[in-house]
């Protein structure tokens, strides 16, 4: 395997960083998780504009413009020779001195991974999760946005290791006033009826491109997507629950907080917008 670094493709063992990088230091600076779908990088350009934001909000300056990035992310799969793939794009503060200060950093760092896509178990599509809703909040987004995609995770690491205590895989974070935002590394979706409701991004979610592709894709289904805050309460009660995410794609949430969503089992809508996700996937890099 390997790893764009800096101008060079390195092996995997070999790509390695120095303990100065404030990246490694202080989680400065952002990244992004893109999927491929048959040789087509999915919505790249999304990404990008998504990454190259999140560095702006932060003042880090990415050393090459969108068009270099992209060519950067084909050739990283070329030199893989991957055509289905998990894309990890970083880019690090730098190395700099102790201080927090990034003017001490020299030059942001540029690591581009790409593996093989490790599938969650097909058992977890057909069966659909058990969630719960953790103590730890999203942070707020006059402190720092949540739309940026920084290496800073902590708070997304908390919601883990809540769920894993409460023993199971995924949970939902809810902002500083109590409405659900997000769950650790993905959006969140009620169904009631043929009306589709997510977390509008002042709530405090990252905006997901796979959320953003699955509102576009419902609409066409002729779903009414919403974007309006709501609380625990309406996912209790609502029909279905599902997350999107460009790992997890579209996957069924059967139980939160111990509250049977539905018949418990996937439901209907969310089968069909997981079975539309993956064929449109495929057809845009078609196009
Ligand atoms: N929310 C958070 C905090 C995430 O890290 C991610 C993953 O990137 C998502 C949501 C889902 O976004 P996307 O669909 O762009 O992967």
């Amino acid at each position: 395997q390997w790893i764009y670094l800096n101008g060079d493709f390195v092996r995997k063992h070999e790509a390695k960083i120095s303990v100065y990088d404030h990246g490694f230091l202080y989680g400065d600076g952002v990244f992004e998780g893109i999927r491929v779908y048959e040789g087509n990088v999915f919505r790249l350009q999304e990404h990008l504009d998504r990454l190259y934001n999140s560095a702006k909000s932060i003042m880090l300056s990415i050393p090459h413009s969108k068009e270099e990035m992209k060519q950067l992310v084909v050739k990283t799969l070329q030199k893989n020779q991957l055509s289905n793939a998990y894309i990890r794009l970083v880019i690090s503060r730098g190395v700099g001195n102790l201080g927090l200060d990034p003017a001490s950093c020299a030059a942001p760092q540029v690591i581009i991974i790409a593996e093989e896509l490790a599938l969650f178990p097909k058992e977890l599509y057909e069966s659909g999760l058990e969630i719960v809703t953790v103590a730890t909040r999203r942070n707020r987004p006059d402190v720092l946005s949540p739309k940026v995609k920084s290496l800073n995770y902590l708070n997304n690491i908390l919601v883990k290791i809540e769920a894993s205590l409460a023993g199971v895989s995924e949970a939902l974070m809810l902002n500083d006033q109590g409405y659900v935002a997000e769950g650790s590394a993905d959006n969140v979706f009620i169904v009631k009826g043929t009306e589709l409701i997510t977390p509008p991004g002042y709530v405090g979610a990252l905006e997901g491109i796979t959320r953003n592709a699955i509102i576009e894709f419902a609409k066409d289904l002729g779903y009414t997507v919403k974007e309006e805050p709501f609380t625990r309460h309406d996912v209790y009660v609502a029909d279905e629950v599902f997350l999107t995410g460009t790992a997890a794609e579209v996957i069924a949430v059967v139980k939160v907080d111990g509250r049977v969503i539905g018949e418990g089992k996937p439901g209907e809508e969310t089968k069909k917008l997981l079975e539309a996700f993956r064929e449109r996937v495929v057809i845009e890099g078609e196009k």
